[in-house]
This record gives structure tokens, sequence and C-alpha cells, in this order.
């Protein structure tokens, strides 16, 4: 099939790349011409795994093309995608600039002869599929008694749960497609395209527009809540002296509740999470319901950010002028080069608002931060090099090289043999023997010195 998908970020590219590796046609739209140019020669723009090889091969193979114009963009496309960004607007409802922007200038191009399917997967409040068609409808009609253009195209609403770091794996063994729509021509088609990605068995859901809009925000806030609850866990763990990790194994036991993302750490962050919690609070109460636990998933997360802070301010006695951090991980999570919202950066400008500096080491993310904060911190060239005469290492990311390092080594540099965990990466009775003091979230400070 030919398809275009329109917007290129880590959502359009991985959709793209991923449909072309099942032998479609696909072309990639992006105002952002560097990101074209790159892309069109050959240069991968994101951090994800697996994903550079199967864009490079499908490329020469001639099945992968970007361009900045959307009209070149969907010529003979019987199926486009919209991967465009829905950041949050100055109230924190999803702003639909972006989309219906887009669907606008698709109005434009549409002919009545030439059936289009035109698929939002970006995450979306309910009721935008009747926005997007809205809007092709105004500016498809020439005139007041323009008629006949409902039939030119169909409206999907199709979101996609990808999770960055993984994302090549999720898009190509979903664990389930979701396709909200009224139409039973789209239907068929995509089920045709998703096909291969369903083979082993994993579900296409078809349900109406508004259900398919409300399930990724639905998804989203339930996973955010579930780590909002887990943080609050480890909080009353450190309160009372229970241990977290026992926790979290005696309830994770429970199919009911599921062995993933029980977690605790230095709270969520990244381009979903924040945001789409925060739209699904907002959107709610345009439709007059107060939807009470969004609002503590989202004070909790706030608070987490910087749980480590007053545990690294005693130590030192509150008073951090002078301090030197090493600071491992900066993405938001790992195998991913994404800091949006990554609760690094929140402990990067406390410590630095409290007089202290930084050097951080982050195996994909540091460019990005470079390109936000510049030299407010210092970058490292290894994880080693960070902790040169630090007087504490500080862990924001769980990276798997970060999870069995040189302890010994580690001591050697740091100027306190000094810990604090905002990811639990090290068992707390290791640490105890490797003569470190070591504090981490819900379990007990250990102190090995
Ligand atoms: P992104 O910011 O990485 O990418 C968006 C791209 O759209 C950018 O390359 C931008 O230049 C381009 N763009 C903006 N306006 C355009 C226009 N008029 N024409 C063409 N291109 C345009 O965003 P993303 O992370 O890929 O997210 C896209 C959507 O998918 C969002 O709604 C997001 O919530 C949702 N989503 C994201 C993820 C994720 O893990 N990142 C997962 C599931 C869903």
């Amino acid at each position: 099939m030919k398809i275009t998908v329109v917007g290129t970020g880590y959502v359009g590219l991985v959709t793209g790349t991923c449909f072309a590796e099942t032998g479609n046609d696909v072309t990639c739209v992006d105002i952002d011409k560097s990101k074209v140019e790159k892309l069109s020669s050959g240069q991968i723009t994101i951090y994800e795994p697996g994903l550079e090889k199967i864009f490079i091969r499908n490329e020469k193979e001639g099945r992968l093309h970007f361009t900045t114009s959307l009209a070149d963009g969907i010529k003979d496309a019987k199926i486009i995608f919209l991967a465009l960004p829905t950041p949050p607007d100055g109230d924190g409802n999803a702003d639909l600039k972006y989309v219906l922007g887009v669907a606008k200038d698709l109005g434009g191009l549409l002919k009545k002869d030439e059936y289009k399917i035109i698929i939002d997967k970006s995450t979306v409040p309910v009721g935008t599929s009747e926005k997007v068609e809205k809007a092709i409808l105004e500016s498809a009609r020439k005139s007041a008694d323009d008629e006949g253009w409902e039939d030119a195209f169909d409206i999907v609403s199709n979101p996609e749960f990808l999770r960055e770091g993984v994302a090549v794996d999720d898009f190509m063994k979903p664990d389930r497609v979701v396709i909200g729509t009224s139409s039973e021509k789209a239907k068929k088609l995509l089920g045709e395209l998703y096909g291969p990605f369903v083979r082993q068995g994993n579900p296409i859901i078809y349900m109406d527009e508004k259900s398919a809009e409300l399930t990724k925000y639905a998804a989203n806030s339930f996973l955010a809540t579930k780590i909002s609850f887990m943080n609050e866990i480890a909080q009353l763990c450190e309160k009372v002296g229970a241990d977290v990790d026992m926790v979290r194994r005696g309830i994770g036991s429970d199919d009911r509740i599921g062995k993933r993302f029980l977690f605790p750490g230095i709270g969520y962050g990244g381009s979903c999470f924040p945001k789409d919690v925060q739209a699904l609070s907002r959107s709610s109460r345009e439709s007059n319901y107060d939807f009470k636990i969004l609002e503590a998933v989202m004070q909790v997360n706030e608070k987490q950010k910087l749980h480590l802070l007053p545990k690294i301010k005693a130590w030192f006695k509150e008073d951090l002028k002078g301090k030197k951090f090493a600071l491992w991980g900066l993405a938001f999570k790992p195998n991913t080069d994404d800091i949006r919202e990554a609760p690094a950066l929140s402990m990067i400008n406390a410590l630095i608002s409290e007089g202290a500096t930084v050097t951080a080491f982050d195996p994909e993310a540091m460019n990005n931060v470079k390109k936000e904060i510049g030299d407010k911190i210092n970058y490292a060239e290894n994880q080693y090099d960070a902790l040169e005469d630090a007087h504490a290492l500080i862990v924001a990311t769980e990276w798997s090289e970060f999870r069995t390092p040189d302890f010994n080594k580690m001591r050697s540099l740091l100027i306190n043999p000094l810990i604090f965990d905002g990811r639990n990466l090290f068992d707390t009775a290791v640490m105890q023997d490797c003569g470190f003091h070591y504090e981490s979230i819900g379990r007990k400070a250990v102190n090995g010195q």
C-alpha cells in the first residue's frame, strides 16, 4: 500500500519505517527541513534501538521517502497518518493546532474522486476526530453548494502505544491495535495494513472514534497512577521502616496486580505521561467531571522528582554550596535520548540553585541536554569520569550499563563513598559490603563506611 506519515518524530519515524518494513511504500512528511534533509541522506534523527538498521534497509530498497511538501507526500497515497505533536496549551489541554492545521491543509489538497483515509495517531482528546473532519470539510468545500466531500475521505482514530526504548518491537508486535472508526471501508483497509503485525494472534480492537481516543489517555493515565501509587508506598516504607522491594514483590505476584510498573523511583517523565495525565484531567473538567485521582497522581509525581534532595541536603548539613555531584543518567528513561520532562533535569535545577555543580553522564542523551541547558553542567566522557572528585553520585536513569559497575573504582574516584540512587539500581547489602553510604527510594539507608 502507499502510505503517508505526516510528522516524522519519535512516533512518525517508527511508524513509517515499520510500515515500510512490511513492504509498503511510505512517504514521511515533516516541516523541519533539516530533519528531512538528514533522513533523506540516510542519517537517523533519533536514538531508538533497532530502528537504524531497518531505516537504512528500507530507504536503500526505495520503500521509504522523506519530503517537506504535504502535497507531494500525499500523492497517490490512500492512507495518511498524522503523527503530529499535541503539547499542552496554556491551560494544560492538548494543543490541537498542529493536527487541525494539517487537517486544514489536507482539505485543500484532497480530490473528490480520490478516496483517502486520514488516521490520527497523535494522542488527542475525545472529540478530535469530529474536529479534524470539520476542518477538512471546511477547507475542501469551495462554495456553500460544493457537496459530496463526505465520501472523499474517512477519519480514523488509531492511537499509538509504542514505548520509547522498545518502540520497534512494540510497533512490530503490538499487544493490540486499536482502530476507532465507523467506516467499514476504513476498517477493511486498516485490517489488511495491520495484518502482518498481529500474526501471533494479538487483537485488532475495532471501536468508535471517541472510545479509541479515550483508550489512549486511559492507558497512559492508568500506568502513571500505578507509578505514583508505588512512589507513595515507597514514601510510607521509609517512614515505617518497611522495604519497598519486598512489598513490590509481595503484591506483584498477584495476577490481578501484575509485576510491571511497580518500581518506585524519582517520578515519571517523558513526552507522554506528564502531558497526557494533565490533558485527561483538564478535558474531564470541561466535561463537568472532576477526575480526582489524576490530580493526586500529578502532585505525587512533582514531589517525587525531588524526593532525594532533602536526603542529600541532610547529609551535607543543608549546605550544598561548592559541592560537586556526579549524575548518572539524563534521559527520562533508559534506551532513549529523549529528555522531555526528565526527572534528571529537575534534579539539576535544584542542585544548581543550591550552589552545587553537576557533572553528568548519559550514554545517549547528552547532546539533547547540551542543546537545552548548554554549559550549566559539565559532561563526562564516561560514567567513571563523572565521579572524579565528586562529593557524591546521584543515579537518575536506570541504564543497564550502570547496574553492575566497578564499585572499587567508584570508591577510589569519589571524594566520599556516597550514592543517592533514584532508581534503586543496587542491592543494599552489596552497597553495605562495598563500604558505601547508600540511600535509595523506599528502602533503608545503609552505611558501609
Ligand atoms: P515529536 O515531537 O517527536 O514529533 C513530531 C514531528 O511533527 C516533529 O518532527 C515536527 O517537526 C513535526 N511537525 C510539526 N508540525 C508539522 C506539520 N505541520 N507538518 C509536518 N510535520 C510537522 O512527537 P512524538 O513524540 O512523535 O509524538 C507525536 C504524537 O504521538 C503526540 O501526540 C504524542 O503524544 C503521541 N505519542 C507519542 C509517543 C512517544 O513515545 N513519543 C508514544 C505514543 C504516542
